[in-house]
């Protein structure tokens, strides 16, 4: 048996029974990360001693008969965004190539007191603002299913190295579709909890009201148990929510009778690959079959949804990255003249084209005489966008869309084009300016073999429901089975 096939409940249960070491996982995913990484460059960095030694302390507990931590030994790819004590976290800039956090994320404290072992951290869009990793200051990662593919971004190193079977599963976060797109574009579960369900304390912040921390894993179950591990109150965070986390496992009952389910018409667009067109409404169909009711529902001001996405997401970006000044954190320049240039070579020589776009468009949409006519405009925008869903579900448990309008792009094929980039994300930044829950499950395939994503959306803080969809959905089709050929 290959262990570094099995998901994350299987060698879990494998492990307690004591059929395998924490040691043996370990070395089996080592091993496909040094037999397929050279082609997938999904990593930044594999912390792979510190990962054999954390598995060691295990069997060696494992051994006495001791009781396990629930993830005891089950090793996970960390988005490099993510702070990792003593491990370098370089958001894929080389601003910060060379930062080694004193202090780990909430996620990562609570996924270690769990017991999981961290294999290393993944690449990802520079800060996270893209939908490719083309924006990487250091490599693209290759989509397992296609090389010549984008893995989708901005998470995509963890989406390719779960879809690639060289991690158990894997963080990511999402600020506009960043833990979704990929997910979908790599045929994995991928989810992005509410705002505020999962602490950002010791996220590297993109956009602090849209960013959220997720699971991305190869199964449906899986995403359940991690993001079980990761979610609730944190006093570091002041915006995370005093809400009690349900069992999500429990959750998976496999029954949706009564479940209603909304497709919002205006998620269903020309211009949308017919294959994810078909692919998705199948997927009604699917869910219609296990006993969920279909009712029809409006989103009325989708359509204005990236223009609002791009201006909040950059005003709060231009204001996040201040901190980066070649003083505090970073990359400073080794030549300057006086402070001010000091300032403006360590930001020019340290941030790559996308974020100073970002910066530029932030900064720009912040500035008085223009804040009313784009930031305020968009913040308004966000309140309608909001109320739709509450609308919507008013009328229905979950929504169900396609994750993107097509399958994985060709590398380079949009590099040129940002906006054509941007236009990536029309499915996933709603959810995200309504601080709404989502997951992309696989639900089919192109006629070139690529995968294609379902997105199921929630109510806030309903993530057990849209769980419940996805879990039943891929034990009725045999998608999610289905591993790409390395
Ligand atoms: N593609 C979007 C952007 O570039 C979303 C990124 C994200 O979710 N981090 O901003």
């Amino acid at each position: 048996m290959e262990l570094f096939r099995l998901t994350i409940h299987e060698l879990r249960d494998l492990i307690r029974k004591g059929e395998v070491s924490p040691v043996e996982v370990v070395k089996s995913y080592l091993g496909r990360v040094a037999a397929v990484e050279g082609r997938v460059q999904a990593f930044n960095v594999v912390t792979g001693q510190e990962a054999l030694r954390a598995a060691e302390r295990y069997r060696a507990i494992q051994v006495k008969g001791g009781p396990l931590p629930a993830l005891a030994g089950i090793p996970l790819a960390v988005k490099d965004v993510i702070c990792t004590q003593g491990v370098p976290t370089t958001c894929s800039s080389r601003m910060l190539e060379r930062f080694v956090p004193p202090y780990s994320a909430t996620v990562m404290d609570r996924l270690t007191a769990a017991g999981a072992v961290v294999l290393g951290k993944t690449n990802m869009d520079e800060f996270a603002m893209g939908s490719s990793t083309e924006n990487s200051a250091f490599k693209t990662t290759r989509n397992p299913w296609d090389l010549a593919c984008v893995p989708g971004g901005s998470s995509g190193g963890s989406a390719a190295a779960v879809a690639a079977d060289m991690c158990a599963g894997a963080l990511g976060t999402d600020t506009g579709g960043s833990i979704r797109q990929p997910g979908g574009f790599c045929g994995i579960a991928a989810l992005k909890p509410t705002y505020g369900r999962v602490s950002r304390y010791g996220l590297v912040a993109f956009a602090s009201s849209l960013d959220q921390i997720g699971p991305m894993t190869k199964d449906v179950r899986d995403a359940a148990i991690l993001l079980g591990t990761i979610a609730g109150h944190d006093p570091a965070d002041s915006t995370s929510a005093d809400v009690p986390v349900p069992d999500y496992e429990r959750a998976l009952t496999g029954d949706l009778r009564g479940l209603k389910i909304g497709m919002p018409a205006e998620y269903f667009i020309a211009g949308m690959e017919p294959e994810v067109d078909a692919a998705v409404r199948d997927a009604v169909t699917t869910l219609e079959g296990l006993g969920a009711a279909r009712v029809e529902v409006g989103l009325p001001h989708t359509e204005y949804a990236v223009a609002a996405y791009y201006l909040v997401a950059t005003a709060e970006a231009s204001s996040n990255l201040g901190r980066y000044d070649g003083v505090r954190y970073g990359y400073r320049t080794p030549k300057s003249e006086h402070l001010i240039d000091m300032y403006m070579k360590s930001r020019d020589e340290g941030f790559g084209p996308e974020v100073k776009r970002r910066i530029m468009l932030g900064t720009y949409a912040l500035s008085a005489g223009y804040y009313d006519a784009y930031y305020l405009k968009a913040l308004k925008v966000r309140t309608l966008i909001r109320r739709d869903f509450t609308q919507a579900f008013e009328r229905c448990d979950v929504l169900v869309t396609p994750t993107s309008p097509t399958a994985a792009f060709r590398i380079g094929e949009r590099t040129g084009d940002p906006l054509q980039i941007y236009l990536t994300d029309v499915f996933t930044s709603s959810a995200n300016l309504a601080g709404v829950p989502g997951i992309s499950v696989n639900c089919g395939f192109t006629a070139t073999g690529l995968p294609i994503g379902l997105q199921i959306l929630g109510k806030p803080f309903d993530e057990a429901t849209i769980l419940k969809a996805a879990h039943a959905y891929e034990q009725a089709t045999p998608w999610g089975t289905r591993r790409p050929t390395l």
